[in-house]
């Protein structure tokens, strides 16, 4: 929904942490690159003077200073160019940290090659440390890198220096400037980095404030026109810089929040979101949205869940009419095809029979996919209560082998087998019957020749149910996916048996309604077994002629 580039810095999320974080990081870099070249011209104008002074003072060095500060200056002039170049490897903290390394390592080897004095060396170490501390906003590793390098090209230098005092009073002091100025650099880091998120959020605070301000201006302006919300809404837009803005307002007689403006949105989604109603608890965000609550939200990717709220609820209404709608005419076609085929309308050709046994088979399929949908849609919506009534085991596998008669082929020999006795199974009937006729369904689709079992036990409060084939059977690498929706072993247009994919997803979500597992076993070209186990208590004793079953349910 929101198309603003600027991070979001209300809140304390992780996410906007970080983006404050990035925000803090490209403004540091932004800085050091101007403090670096304050630091150069800085650097280069004392040095310059020491050059001066040197040259003056001692005129056989005229020659070795002049070198090092041509090439300390020539350090500067590539360290500040790189800097600025487009696309260089290197971030300007590491150049600036480069760049005094070899500073340091360049006054080192000056007075190594003339035998400066060791008290003369830690000075100028000790003023390079002191002064890129305080004006290079970098935070102390770089401090100490510069530091490390100061000290090793120090150690390095010791034996070609002389000392007129105490060697060791000018290594302490060389130690005292290091340290003392990594740990001034970070704390100096840390008050920067603080500093920085408290103004981030002192200015979000002060937008938002004055956001706020201005809806109850308008609130206050406009208040009782009819124009009053979209007045608000076009003020979202505008504050917060996003595509569209709409109010839904709690209807006390629907008991839900209806449409009432809406800025930004296409007419057709307004007109759509004009005809749904949301109850509480329809949307995450409605519960979130509790009068005097204040709702904080995460980052921009949760912003979309309104609109695909309202855009998956809106597909689910349309598949769910779309399929209610198509039931009807395939009803009819089916219906006239069994007329036809049964030689209501008087005798039919072979040719004839066999198009119109086609037509039959697709539209049984057709009819088979649509009932899929409305299961599916069903469930998507959690509509499904369970409704757990005796189930007479015998009567429903008697039923649905009539229903799955016409799957039976002729090599093909089908078995039902209720080892739970005559007694009755406490069970969801439309439920489990949806489970067993996709599963049989299946067995008997991807069995060209053989069997299909249906055991039915009990046992320890559950109902285990299993459908063992002698088919195609199942590649090992396949029982993880053929759950999902519309997964298929074999996905292509040319496949040898029909479906969507849509059935082993349905089974098991009803079958985890009931409270159960539906587990499978297979074997390629051998067979599968897809077991279901339910908990479903079993009645004592059988039914008695026209009784009651809830007198003998345990
Ligand atoms: P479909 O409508 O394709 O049958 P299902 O969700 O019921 O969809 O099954 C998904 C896939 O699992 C099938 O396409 C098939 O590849 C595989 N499958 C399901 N049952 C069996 C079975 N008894 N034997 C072999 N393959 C099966």
């Amino acid at each position: 929904m929101s198309t603003d580039p600027r991070p979001a810095v209300a809140g304390g999320s992780r996410a906007e942490e970080a983006a404050l974080r990035d925000a803090h990081r490209a403004e540091t870099d932004r800085l050091l690159r101007s403090r670096l070249d304050l630091t150069v011209v800085l650097f280069l104008f004392f040095v310059g003077a020491s050059v001066v002074i040197e040259s003056m003072q001692a005129p056989t060095r005229g020659r070795p200073v002049m070198l090092v500060y041509a090439l300390e200056a020539l350090a500067c002039l590539l360290a500040v160019v790189a800097c600025r170049l487009p696309g260089f490897p290197l971030g300007p903290r590491a150049i600036a940290a480069g760049l005094a390394s070899t500073l340091a390592a360049l006054l080192s080897a000056y007075n190594a090659s003339v035998g400066g004095s060791v008290e003369r060396l830690a000075m100028a170490h000790i003023c390079l440390l002191t002064g890129i501390a305080v004006l290079l906003p970098w935070g102390w590793r770089a401090q100490l890198v510069v530091a490390a390098a100061a000290f090793a090209s120090f150690g390095l230098a010791l034996p070609h220096l002389f000392t007129s005092d105490s060697l060791l009073m000018s290594v302490l002091a060389l130690v005292t400037g290091t340290t003392t100025t990594t740990w001034g650099a970070l704390f100096l880091e840390r008050y920067r980095t603080d500093a920085f998120l408290r103004a981030a959020r002192q200015t979000e605070e002060t937008e938002i404030a004055a956001t706020l301000m201005r809806v109850g201006e308008t609130l206050d302006a406009h208040l009782g026109r009819p124009d009053m919300l979209e007045r608000v809404n076009r003020l979202v837009v505008e504050s917060l810089g996003c595509e569209w803005s709409s109010i839904f307002v709690y209807d006390e007689g629907h008991q839900a929040f209806r449409l009432h403006s809406s800025v930004g949105s296409s007419p057709a989604v307004v007109a759509e979101l004009a005809e749904l109603e949301f109850p509480w608890g329809s949307l995450p965000l409605l519960d979130a949205l509790r009068p005097g609550a204040v709702l904080e939200m995460a980052g921009t990717g949760d912003q979309d869940l309104v609109h695909l709220q309202s855009a998956s609820r809106l597909k689910s209404e349309f598949v769910a009419t779309m399929s209610h709608e198509l039931r009807t005419p395939l009803n009819v076609i089916t219906g006239y095809a069994d007329l036809l085929v049964e030689g209501t309308f008087g005798p039919l050709t072979t040719e004839q029979r066999d198009t119109i046994e086609r037509v039959r088979r697709s539209a049984f399929e057709l009819l088979d996919l649509v009932n899929a949908t409305l299961d599916l849609g069903r469930l998507e919506a959690g509509r499904e209560t369970v409704e757990r009534t005796p189930v007479d085991l015998d009567a429903l596998f008697a039923e649905l082998g009539g229903e799955l008669d016409p799957l039976v082929l002729p090599a093909v020999a089908l078995h039902w087998q209720n080892r739970v006795g005559g007694a009755p199974v406490l069970t969801d009937r439309v439920m489990l019957k949806t489970v067993l006729k996709n599963l049989v369904g299946n067995a008997l689709k991807f069995t060209p020749a053989g069997r299909v079992d249906v055991t039915a036990s009990a046992a320890g409060g559950a109902l285990t149910i299993a459908v063992r084939d002698t088919g195609i059977g199942i590649a090992a690498e396949h029982l993880s996916v053929i759950f999902e929706v519309f997964r298929q072993v074999d996905g292509s247009a040319t496949r040898r048996f029909g479906g969507v994919g849509l059935g082993l997803h349905i089974a098991e979500r009803l079958v985890t309604i009931l409270g159960g597992r539906l587990e499978v076993e297979s074997t390629p070209q051998v067979g599968s077994t897809f077991t279901v186990t339910i908990p479903a208590r079993v009645a004592r004793e059988r039914r008695a002629a026209g009784g009651d079953y809830r007198r003998v349910i345990q």
